[in-house]
């Protein structure tokens, strides 16, 4: 396949892998007592070529294998994903998609595609609480987002004591709030 190219030069800084400086979540983010995956990703409908989204694809595929409950941000749902991302790696064009594994951030499709390969992703993730097979949010059917209830989705609320319109505060720039069921 064309990205065998790519990962053989990322593989050997696998070894490090446990002991490299870890970025880390800030603390409202990130809750240590909680074993959770972040996974930063963008919707394949709006990813412009196949390539990427294939590779995209297999790495939340191998890590969905192992039915955890993931906590996926899906950028093109909400910017604020972004930029998060952005200020958590230090820079300002990030590439997609990236994983964080109990708040440390371990890499993107080519690690991940590596690190399943080898067994390495299986025994970071032993530990992990786990999904019963099959399991759909009912609630957002795993969309990981519902139309904000303050604003109906509109993004706009009347004030009544000042008389005018203003912004919803409670929802992204979609109208949306993560959902409330499986995104917590
Ligand atoms: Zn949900
Ligand atoms: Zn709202």
């Amino acid at each position: 396949m064309a990205e065998m190219r790519k990962n053989n030069a990322k593989s050997s800084s696998l070894s490090g892998f446990l002991n490299r400086s870890f970025t880390m979540f800030a603390p409202s983010t990130f809750d240590s007592n909680h074993p959770k995956v972040h996974f930063f990703h963008k919707n394949q409908q709006s990813q412009n070529r196949a390539a990427s989204a294939s590779k995209s694809h297999d790495s939340i595929d191998s890590v969905k294998g192992f039915r955890l409950w993931i906590d996926e941000r899906d950028i093109s749902m909400d910017a604020a994903y972004k930029k998060e991302l952005q200020s958590v790696l230090k820079v300002r064009k990030v590439t997609l998609p990236q994983v964080f594994i109990k708040g440390k951030y371990i890499g993107g499709a080519d690690v991940i595609k590596s690190m399943f390969e080898i067994g390495e992703l299986a025994r970071i993730l032993d530990d992990f609480p786990r999904r019963q097979p099959g399991f759909v949010c009912n609630s957002c059917g795993d969309v990981r987002f519902a139309p904000c209830g303050n604003c109906n989705g509109s993004r706009k609320l009347f004030d009544d004591d000042e008389g005018f319109v203003k912004r919803c505060f409670e929802c992204n720039e979609n109208g949306l709030i993560r959902c409330p069921y499986c995104c917590d």
